[in-house]
């Protein structure tokens, strides 16, 4: 459960709107006024998701984090629509990476130094939840 859920706000939400509902919340689940076990856990996760989104660096540095663990779970879950040789696929000279493109316009992107001789790999969509598999016939 993220932070975000915890406190029951957007991830796009204000710092104004995430304070107001961790005051209504931390008020609920307060253990003055709800004694039980639950309530305690939960506000103690109510108090770890305001010390961290309430904060700019702190909010920033999570929502880094949040988002690898999305890609990270796409690319376990997510469909392969394609698959791809990596002679198919374009060359960013200024950058190195190798790219194909989504339908959804976005691009599959790789980084040409992981390619490792006959190792295919997954790649996901910078826009979507699609991934192809790039295989390396070079
Ligand atoms: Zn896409």
């Amino acid at each position: 459960m993220s932070h975000y859920t915890v406190l029951n706000v957007s991830p796009s939400a204000t710092l104004y709107d995430i304070k107001q509902q961790y005051v209504s919340l931390s008020k609920e689940h307060h253990p003055d006024v709800n004694l039980n076990s639950e309530a305690a856990q939960t506000f103690m996760k109510i108090q770890n998701a305001w010390e961290v989104l309430r904060h700019e660096t702190t909010r920033k540095q999570y929502d880094k984090e949040l988002s690898h663990q999305r890609n990270e779970a796409k690319r376990r879950t997510g469909e392969i629509s394609d698959i791809v040789s990596v002679s198919n696929m374009e060359l960013d000279e200024e950058t190195g990476e190798l790219w194909y493109p989504c339908r959804c316009s976005n691009r599959y992107q790789i980084d040409s130094t992981l390619l490792e001789d006959g190792v295919d790999i997954i790649v996901v969509c910078s826009g979507c939840s699609l991934k192809i598999k790039v295989e390396n016939d070079l």
